[in-house]
């Protein structure tokens, strides 16, 4: 493989530190999607706009057959960034802190280096996709026809990985991020004086009974060797100090890695509150939805994703079989339709990265050029070519 041209690695730092001044949320990745549409098509390659909204797919061919499609997401969080460099967030409330911003100018910078070096044979696709962090742009562009329209054999998808040492990857053969349910539950009690509360019917006693006993869903309905997590992140209920109310609603999440897991507590979850609502008469109403499925990578796509990583870093520098993360990526809706891999890239410097989704994290860009060489690797070992 050749090195990364200082040409290629500079432009990537130019297109970072601009994405990064300009965050844009879900779905509005309008100047975002523009300058990554601009790019492509300056490198001479095919560019497709609209899918999922604001996603780009560009299409580099040297020959039919074999194909590859190679994953980046382009959005930003809701987060007031406390920063304070040259390359700050300009859109005040929102900031680039998961990294998509390298994300995107990694995978354009494999582009620039494919289209100046195009030293494979068959295709590359490269995806940037909106509204990874909330709202399922992944699963926009897959029920879109991102595959029928952009056939491959495997996708592959990056995340950097704060925790782990730049210059090293991690990956899984199977399960590398969590699946993610949201729920609500309503339950329904009888208002009363907060002096006499023998007169109504106290939800506030029945949530603080539920949010226990759920609990012990992971802890007592699964085995050890299984996993999930339950968190209450939200109760609302109540407007006085002297009043009880009639109704209090709670929200919260669940994390696990099998569709099956996911039945049994969405199962359990319903009993709970059902039950013990029932048994302080009153009642709960369950809404659970399911979001984004577990990221899970198939073995062989997994094979092929460290040999390449291996080139690019070297043996020991390439973590296999970590431990999977509890959090969740929308790149599962892709892995559900496609075989493929999904692989994190070390973000640490000589200090610690400021932790994903932090308002003082920054990506790290001394990983740009690693990043996209992961990606040149991948396509050159893929669509067979030997080294020039
Ligand atoms: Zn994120
Ligand atoms: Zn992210």
């Amino acid at each position: 493989m050749k090195p990364m041209s200082s040409e290629t690695v500079d432009a990537m730092r130019v297109w970072r530190r601009d994405l990064h001044a300009h965050p844009e949320l879900a779905f509005n990745e309008f100047r975002t999607s523009d300058l990554i549409a601009r790019e492509l098509a300056a490198m001479g390659i095919t560019v497709h706009r609209g899918l999922g909204k604001t996603g780009v797919v560009g299409t580099l061919s040297t020959a039919q057959g074999r194909a590859i499609a190679l994953r980046a997401d382009m959005d930003a969080l809701p987060v007031k960034e406390l920063n304070s460099f040259d390359h700050c967030s300009r859109h005040v409330g929102t900031m680039h802190a998961c990294g998509h911003d390298g994300h995107s100018a990694m995978l354009l910078g494999a582009a620039h280096h494919l289209a100046t070096n195009p030293n494979f044979h068959g295709t590359v696709h490269f995806i940037f996709q909106p509204a990874e962090e909330s709202e399922g742009g992944g699963r926009a562009m897959v029920e879109e026809g991102l595959f029928e329209r952009f056939p491959c054999d495997a996708v592959y998808g990056m995340h950097n990985w704060p925790g782990l040492p730049a210059g090293t990857f991690a990956i899984n053969h199977g399960p590398m991020m969590a699946a993610l349910d949201t729920f609500e539950v309503t339950v329904q009690g009888r208002g009363t004086h907060a002096a006499m509360p023998e007169r109504g019917i106290d939800s506030f006693t029945i949530v603080a009974h539920i949010t226990l006993a759920l609990q012990s869903i992971p802890s007592r309905m699964l085995s050890a060797m299984e996993s999930a997590v339950i968190s209450l992140t939200q109760i609302h209920g109540g407007d006085a100090w002297n009043v009880i109310p009639d109704q209090v609603v709670m929200r919260g999440t669940v994390r696990c890695f099998s569709p099956n897991i996911q039945d049994r507590v969405e199962e359990a979850i319903r009993v709970i509150c059902r039950l013990t609502a029932e048994a302080h008469g009153a009642t709960a109403i369950l809404t659970y939805t399911r979001g984004y499925p577990p990221t899970i990578n198939t073995v062989g796509e997994t094979d092929v994703a460290i040999a390449a990583a291996r080139r690019v870093v070297g043996d020991a520098n390439v973590q296999i079989d970590c431990k999977p993360s509890m959090a969740s990526e929308d790149f599962a809706f892709m892995l559900q339709a496609n075989r493929g891999a999904y692989i994190w890239i070390g973000a640490d410097g000589a200090q610690p990265s400021a932790p994903l989704h932090n308002p003082r994290y920054d990506f790290n860009d001394d990983t740009l050029s690693i990043g996209a060489a992961y990606w040149v690797s991948l396509v050159e070992s893929v669509l067979g070519v030997t080294d020039v």
